[in-house]
């Protein structure tokens, strides 16, 4: 068959099967559509329940989830929040929203998640305890919180990270947008910090078109994330705020995707595993190689990943593309990034190399046996 007959395969597209449609009728038919409604307390409540947390709130993207968490965690203007540079923009930007600056850590060369040690390192070696907290000494500026990214649906190590910040006294705010499902040391990803942060956004595993979670345990970061994310508001008719809040609501339709996409989680996270192991048994021999995860865990395989063994994985991206196989690479390191050159000069090389040589591959919910044998195929055919 000649190429330009074959489908395009995606690199990560919504899976829409289940109630979906009868859920969003019902908020159309009952003109429920908009920042309150049923369906917003429904999802917080039962993805509270899933991830096994007292607390969940929605809010309209992973975004805004991660900006007002690291508000309530205390991050204040100067401030310094660590955090991988292996990681989509948005983590370090809601940390340059609260006015405060990323200290960016590299990535481990086997996981490709923050290398913990690194920042173990960083914490114990070039900071010091006093009695308002935790500073760099080089800058005599606060470390705030440290916002491990658990990257392409694998958790970080997590149990060292905790051990080192619960020690410093540094609070944990989980980048959790990409690993919904994925599991370290029999506990869901997204239950080790003070909260975590979730995205619903379109190529994420569950979607609601747009939207975000912030988890927690406590109660007083509970109040006051849903107080944030809905405008700071203490009188309903008087329009009395007693603070600069957000306008960060997720809508009630938006909400009512998100609920039918939770009653399938377990399915799609199963599905991904399924994929993942897969295209592992059959690459590997070619020198294709993905992350090896942390002892102990179980990823959801959001995006999965390989090492190619190329110098460069942007000619094989080319190829790949001609042949109707949408691939991606890994994002260009925060430390690289134009957006923030101002945060000075970090050496991550694990991280630089990581975003030569990976490609992401298509790993849909709904990729059929047929596509994933001619992904499979064509990356064969390259070596
Ligand atoms: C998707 C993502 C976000 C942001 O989520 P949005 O819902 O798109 O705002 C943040 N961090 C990481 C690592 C992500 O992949």
């Amino acid at each position: 068959m000649p190429s330009e007959a074959l489908t395009r395969i995606p690199l990560s597209v919504p899976e829409i099967g289940g109630n979906e449609w009868a859920y969003v009728k019902e908020c159309l038919d009952t003109g429920w559509v908009s920042s309150a409604g049923p369906f917003v307390d429904r999802f917080e409540r039962e993805f509270a329940a899933r991830l096994g947390v007292k607390h969940a709130v929605a809010c309209s993207s992973g975004t805004a989830a991660l900006h007002v968490a690291l508000l309530c965690a205390g991050v204040k203007p100067g401030d310094l929040v660590v955090t991988s540079t292996l990681t989509f923009i948005a983590t370090v930007n809601s940390i340059v929203y609260c006015g405060a600056q990323p200290v960016l850590i590299d990535a481990d060369p086997t996981s490709w998640q923050m290398d913990v040690a690194l920042a173990a390192d960083y914490l114990e070696n070039e900071c010091e305890r006093r009695d308002e907290g935790l500073f760099e000494r080089a800058s005599g500026r606060r470390v705030a919180a440290v916002v491990p990214v658990h990257i392409l649906g694998c958790p970080v190590d997590m149990d060292p990270l905790m051990e080192v910040c619960d020690r410093l006294g540094v609070r944990v705010v989980e980048d959790a947008t990409e690993s919904l499902g994925a599991t370290y040391r029999g506990k869901n990803v997204g239950t080790h910090g003070v909260s975590s942060c979730f995205s619903f956004n379109g190529n994420k595993l569950l979607t609601t078109g747009g939207g975000g979670m912030i988890a927690t345990d406590c109660d007083e970061t509970a109040r006051r994330t849903k107080h944030l994310t809905t405008q700071a508001k203490i009188d309903e008719v008087e329009f009395v705020h007693d603070e600069v809040g957000f306008n960060y609501r997720l809508p009630n339709v938006a909400a009512a995707i998100g609920v039918a996409q939770l009653e399938r989680l377990d399915e799609y996270v199963s599905i991904k595993r399924g994929i993942a192991a897969e295209y592992t048994s059959r690459l590997a021999q070619a020198g294709y190689l993905t992350l090896t995860p942390p002892t102990s865990s179980d990823p959801a395989w959001w995006l999965y990943t390989v090492v190619t063994p190329f110098e460069s994985s942007r000619p094989l991206m080319a190829a790949l593309a001609k042949a109707g196989i949408q691939t991606r690479p890994l994002w260009q390191p925060m430390h690289r990034s134009p957006a923030h050159m101002a945060l000075g000069s970090f050496h991550c090389p694990v991280a630089d190399r990581l975003n030569s040589v990976c490609l992401s591959l298509p790993c849909s919910v709904g990729l059929g046996g047929e596509d994933h044998a001619r992904v499979v195929s064509a990356l064969l055919a390259a070596v």
